[in-house]
């Protein structure tokens, strides 16, 4: 890795799903993210917004196209080497990622670091400092079970973020979070995020969008829009 290469380089990705037929979700799409940067990902659904942050974050491999992770061209890599390269570097806020019901929120939040070399104690003790991060210090010791939904998302939040990841990548946050506001889910995903993390954010909420400074409007597979960073 070069001292200026990109946290996340995408080249000519495309995505083809062939079930149940032959079905182009991604098309082309070149895409550069640096560390510290915060993009909003707006665009209808279906229109690839979650399939692009799943190649973003290593979660699938592209049908063709390069995938690069600080650097680190990911067909390269064996899916035990991509799985390690995420533990360590990216935090997934996503539906299909659950809490697990009967452990408590501590719990919950350190199995963020299982995958990461790091000692059971330091894991508890990081995960404290999540939880504070995301103004859940003092229910720590509860199931989640017991938690409403806004709390089980920053459960979620606290989880993605106890590793102090380089990318952060949500996927429509807000749908989980009752009662906040776009301002409050930018402050929170802000306050999780060190000076060096980068945040990919899908969101339908204008508030949202608008509140992280770098915005791309997907369409049928395509990055149709993007304001590119700022300065
Ligand atoms: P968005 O997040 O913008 O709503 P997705 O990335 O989830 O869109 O999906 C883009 C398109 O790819 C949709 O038409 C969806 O049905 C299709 N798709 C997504 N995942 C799969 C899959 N695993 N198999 C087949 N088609 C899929
Ligand atoms: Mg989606």
């Amino acid at each position: 890795m070069t001292a200026h290469a990109d946290l996340v380089e995408l080249d000519h990705v495309s995505m083809e799903y062939r079930t149940p037929v032959a079905f182009t979700a991604l098309r082309d799409v070149g895409l550069r993210i640096a560390s510290g940067e915060t993009v909003a990902v707006v665009g209808p659904s279906g229109s690839g917004k979650t399939t692009l942050l799943g190649i973003v974050g290593g979660l699938e491999r592209p049908t063709s196209g390069a995938v690069r992770l600080l650097g680190e061209d990911l067909a390269a890599l064996s899916d035990a080497q991509v799985a390690a390269a995420r533990a360590h570097s990216i935090g997934f806020v996503f539906q299909r990622f659950h809490l697990i019901e009967h452990l408590s929120v501590l719990d919950n939040v350190a199995t963020g670091l299982l995958y990461t070399g790091v000692r059971a104690r330091d894991r508890r003790n990081a995960a404290r400092a999540a939880l504070a991060r995301v103004g859940l210090g003092r229910r720590e010791t509860e199931r989640v079970g017991h938690l409403s939904g806004g709390e089980r998302q920053r459960v979620v939040l606290a989880r993605a973020g106890v590793a102090e990841p380089r990318l952060l990548i949500v996927d429509e946050p807000t749908g989980n979070l009752d009662s906040a506001t776009g301002g409050a889910v930018v402050e929170l995903l802000a306050g999780l995020a060190g000076p060096g993390t980068a945040v990919v954010v899908v969101t339908h909420d204008p508030a949202v969008a608008g509140a992280l400074a770098r915005r791309i409007a997907v369409h049928d597979g395509e990055i149709v829009d993007d304001t590119g960073r700022p300065g």
